[in-house]
This record gives structure tokens, C-alpha cells and sequence, in this order.
């Protein structure tokens, strides 16, 4: 297991946390997974990081009741930057803040190839977050041909850039690197590849925001599991994962949550 980054800056370890995204699954019956994830979490006692899932809009409500009391937070999956108006079919962070919900995923790759979002767009949504008092998860990575090119990093630099509010602080915004190639498909990076990558972003939050990037989490995202989640976490500046398929079910994604 590779511990250590090649180079580049460790920090103060900011807590761990797991966030899963649902995406587009989940009907009302899928309360019982948050239900059967509490019951674990309980049995487990004490657990190392922050937990937090994100389902679609239509079961915020339901899952924040289902969550009460509990050490899951609700989030939401994207957001207009407008608080509201003719946008249909759309929804704002106020809305999802209404909701009692905590944080919004932007900017992730399902977004940007789908709906054409530029890292303007994803920007105008993160300070929509920020403005609703939500907090930001931006997602960046590279696609496999980008990588294939060798510009992994570059792409990677450009999206931070671009995407991140100038406002962002560690307590308001949440970094997560999911290279697009990894989303779904089972495969995952190297070690020596996320380090790389995440002390890459790591040297930029700090060449932007001073000290102060030293203490954003910076989660790793794509084809993360229970059998590979343990070597992952462990790595140099990653701060938790952001989880796609194996969040839908309690017990696997119960078993990401035990390995950070
Ligand atoms: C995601 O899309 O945020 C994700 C990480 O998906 P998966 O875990 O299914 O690769």
C-alpha cells in the first residue's frame, strides 16, 4: 500500500467523509437503505469520518426525515445558479437548503457532458451553494483520452480554476477528483496516479488560498467499492470518496464508510 505522496504538500488531515450519489436511482422505497445504514452505523459505534448521501431531488425531503437524529446528512445533485425563476424543471440551492438539505454536488462529469456545463456554469452553481449556505461538492477529472494525452493535470488545473468560487473556504467547499474514465466502469487509477493528481490539487488550493488549502477535503471518486476503498483512503492528501453505484446499497457502502 502506497502511504506517501511523491511530493508536494501534506496537510493537517481535515475529518474524512463519504458522500454517496445516487444520481438518477431511488423511488421512495429506497428509505430502507438509509434506515439499514443507520442500523449498521449504530452497531459500529465509533466511525472515522462524516457520512452524507445524496439521492435525487424527489427524495430529499423523505430521506432528511429518514435520516433524523442520525449521523447521515442529506445532500442534493446539482442546482440552478438563479434562486428562482423560469428555469423549468430546474431546482436552486434555496430550494434544497428548504429542504434541509446540506451540500450540492456540482460540476460533475454527468453534467458537463450532458448538459454542456463549462466550468463557468459549474462556478455559478458552487456560489449559488455558497450563497444558500450549502456546501459546494465541485467535481473534476480528466477524460481517458485527456489522460492518453498526457494532460491530465492541465485539465485538472483548468477545471480547479475555473469552478471553484473565489469565496471558497474548506468549510464551504468540497473538492472531489473523479477521472471520467473511472465513473462506473470498475476500473480505477493507480495509487501513485491519485496521489499525484490529488497532491497536484492540493499545491493549488494552497497557491490560492494560502493556508487554507492545506484544509479542504479533497475526495476521490470513480469505481470506488469496499475492496478497494481501504488503499485509497489511506492515501496522501484523500479526504473521503464520492461514491456512485456502491452507495445504493447500505451494506456496501456501509463497508466504504468502515475502511476511512
Ligand atoms: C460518481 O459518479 O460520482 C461515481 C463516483 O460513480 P461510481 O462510484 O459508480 O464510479
Amino acid at each position: 500500500m502506497v502511504k506517501q505522496a511523491p511530493k508536494g504538500p501534506v496537510r493537517r488531515a481535515p475529518k474524512p467523509i463519504i458522500i454517496g450519489n445516487w444520481k438518477m436511482n431511488g423511488l421512495t422505497a429506497a428509505t430502507k437503505e438509509v434506515k439499514a445504514l443507520n442500523a449498521l452505523l449504530k452497531k459500529a459505534g465509533r466511525i472515522g469520518c462524516d457520512v452524507m448521501i445524496c439521492p435525487p431531488a424527489t427524495l430529499i425531503s423523505t430521506l432528511v426525515e429518514a435520516a433524523k437524529r442520525t449521523r447521515i446528512a442529506i445532500g442534493g445533485q446539482d442546482c440552478h445558479a438563479q434562486v428562482s425563476g423560469a428555469h423549468t424543471g430546474d431546482i436552486s440551492a434555496e430550494m434544497i437548503k428548504d429542504l434541509k438539505g446540506k451540500a450540492v454536488i456540482v460540476g460533475h462529469s454527468e453534467r458537463r457532458a450532458d448538459h454542456g456545463e463549462s466550468d463557468a456554469i459549474v462556478k455559478a452553481k458552487a456560489e449559488a451553494a455558497l450563497r444558500a449556505e450549502l456546501t459546494a461538492i465541485v467535481c473534476i477529472g480528466e477524460t481517458e483520452a485527456e489522460r492518453d494525452e498526457g494532460k491530465t493535470l492541465r485539465v485538472i488545473g483548468r477545471q480547479l480554476k475555473g469552478s471553484l468560487p473565489d469565496t471558497a473556504t474548506p468549510e464551504t467547499v468540497i473538492v472531489a477528483y473523479e477521472p471520467v474514465w473511472a465513473i462506473g466502469t470498475g476500473r480505477t487509477p493507480t495509487s501513485a496516479e491519485i496521489l499525484t493528481v490529488h497532491a497536484f490539487i492540493r499545491k493549488k488550493l494552497m497557491d490560492r488560498f494560502g493556508d487554507q488549502g492545506s484544509s479542504f477535503r479533497i475526495l476521490y471518486g470513480g469505481s470506488m467499492k469496499p475492496s478497494n476503498a481501504e488503499e485509497i483512503l489511506a492515501l496522501a492528501n484523500v479526504n473521503g470518496g464520492l461514491v456512485g453505484g456502491a452507495s445504493l446499497k447500505a451494506a456496501d457502502f456501509f463497508g466504504i464508510i468502515e475502511a476511512a
